[in-house]
């Protein structure tokens, strides 16, 4: 840096500069070095969100001569690796992506992160070919094993696409598409690829009008539950039922629970829907014979709900439902995600003397550690295996497995979806305690289920005869 100022003599005639010269590089660096930091991400040293936009709305500026694509990315259970290995791997992890996304991309591309396991990337192509293939060329590096002091550990990527022009030209329109395919991607089983298309704005259209139709359907009325039976495999008795919800809206007629559920977590209306549930599903089993029980489906979001306690103890005292003849049905990843609070629900409803059952098991990631963690008192083995029971390729072994380590933990095995004769044989003959499906019953209304409830204590009060084999 110079500074200077002109030296005048006696007449007043220019005679030269008198300053100062100094050196301030280290000073540039720094302030390098700040707006560096302001820019890019200080774990992975990629453009952060903010450099990212900018450099979005210049490339979006010139994509009618050239083109773009661009790709938002996000790692398949990332917190998945930040629970079980701890965030130092975590964020090892995080580092070596960056390095394989950029190993992925030609030079001129841009990637970046944008928080979190979020990453985005701006490819200069018109190609959507070429496109895709890079992404997919993305999702094979990145799911390769890592290695971090002798651990192992596995990451999936899924990626949503949308190109510049064709898709939009903006970068607000743009990023909305590439989170719309990202989306997709997602509920398409993770780990790919899926390209914009102008459908998946209706999709979302549909999501919105179904969340007005959820908030309207628990005031007016629309929501009803219907009562499987569970049946003891030994007695072929009923020994409770599962409480199923039920949406009839007034324009649509029926709409499944596997349809609106999931939106009604992603909107947070699932915990109104779900103590709707609970308080509805003890009413009812309060007015069953003792000890006929209810099992009630628990979202995993719903155990995120602080509230949650005292709604069950709520829904019980107020019913007269005594707690041992309540059920809760809780999926894997409640375990997953597990933290205090969970746990700590987990342990208070336990002790209240509420059953837990872990539901749909072996279709999650099975880890198996958190059944030592947690005494449940039922597996619901997911009617996936049951399907195929019978057939030449079955999942016998599987379900052998799960009984077996039932038994030994004290556990009640319900087998879901048994819809056949055949399957109950083998069920049975496997040492199977519980039955679900539609060999037996199918959900049913309340006063249907009492009538089955009957039904099934008469046919023990007359004994079968000799030759009547497994059938109920
Ligand atoms: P789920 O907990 O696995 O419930 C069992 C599902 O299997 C029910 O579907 C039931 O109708 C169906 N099912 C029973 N027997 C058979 C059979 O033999 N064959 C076949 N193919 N299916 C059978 P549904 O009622 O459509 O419910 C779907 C899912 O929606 C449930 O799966 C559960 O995850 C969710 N769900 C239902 N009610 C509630 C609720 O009150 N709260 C929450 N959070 N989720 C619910
Ligand atoms: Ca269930
Ligand atoms: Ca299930």
């Amino acid at each position: 840096s110079l500074t200077g100022k002109p030296i005048l003599d006696k007449r007043g005639h220019f005679a030269g500069y008198h300053g100062v010269g100094s050196d301030i590089t280290g000073q540039r660096r720094q302030q390098e070095q700040i707006a560096f930091l302001a820019r890019h991400d200080s774990l992975t040293k990629l453009p952060n969100r903010v450099l990212f936009s900018e450099l979005l709305h210049e490339a979006c500026t010139h994509a009618d001569q050239h083109g773009i694509a661009l790709l938002c990315l996000d790692l398949d259970n990332f917190k998945l690796i930040n629970d079980t290995l701890g965030h130092a791997t975590g964020d090892a992890v995080l580092v070596a992506v960056a390095e394989r996304l950029k190993g992925a991309m030609r030079q001129g591309d841009i990637a970046a992160r944008l928080g979190g396991d979020e990453f985005a990337i701006i490819l200069y192509t018109n190609d959507i070919e070429e496109a895709l293939r890079v992404a997919a060329r993305i999702i094979e590096r990145i799911s390769r094993p890592y290695r971090f002091d002798g651990q192992l550990a596995h990451i999936g990527m899924s990626i949503g696409l949308t190109t510049a022009p064709q898709d939009g030209k903006t970068p607000s329109k743009l990023m909305k598409n590439a989170d719309l395919a990202l989306y997709r991607a997602k509920a398409e089983g993770r780990g790919v690829a899926r390209l914009y298309d102008p459908a998946m704005d209706q999709r979302l259209q549909g999501r919105r009008q179904m969340q007005a139709g959820l908030r309207r359907a628990l005031t007016g009325g629309e929501f009803y539950l219907e009562y499987q039976p569970l049946i003891d495999l030994t007695s072929k008795r009923i020994t409770g039922a599962e409480a199923l919800i039920r949406w009839r809206d007034p324009e649509r007629g029926l709409i499944s629970p596997a349809e609106f559920i999931p939106i009604a977590e992603e909107s947070g209306q699932i915990n109104e829907i779900g103590n709707w549930v609970l308080f509805e599903a003890c009413k009812t089993a309060a007015t069953w014979p003792a000890p006929i029980s209810i099992a009630v489906n628990l979202s995993p979001l719903q155990f995120r709900d602080p509230a949650l306690l005292d709604s069950i103890k709520a829904a019980l005292s107020e019913s007269g439902l005594p707690p041992e003849r309540l059920e809760v049905e809780i999926v894997e990843s409640v375990m997953l995600e597990s933290n205090t609070q969970t746990e700590y629900a987990l342990w208070q409803l336990h002790s209240l003397g509420v059953r837990i059952a872990l539901d749909d098991f072996g279709t999650g990631y099975s880890s198996l550690s958190y059944l030592r963690r947690f005494p449940f008192d039922k597996i619901k083995i997911d009617r996936s295996f049951i399907r195929d029971l019978g057939y030449e390729k079955d999942d016998s072994s599987i379900i052998l497995a799960i009984i077996g380590l039932a038994e030994r933990m004290n556990m009640v095995v319900t087998a879901e979806g048994v819809e056949n004769e055949e399957q109950l044989v083998l069920l049975s003959a496997y040492g199977c305690t519980q039955g679900q499906g539609y060999f037996f019953h199918r959900p049913l209304p309340p006063a249907r289920f009492l009538e089955a409830l009957r039904a099934s204590e008469t046919d023990r009060a007359t004994p079968p005869p000799a030759n009547a084999g497994a059938v109920l």
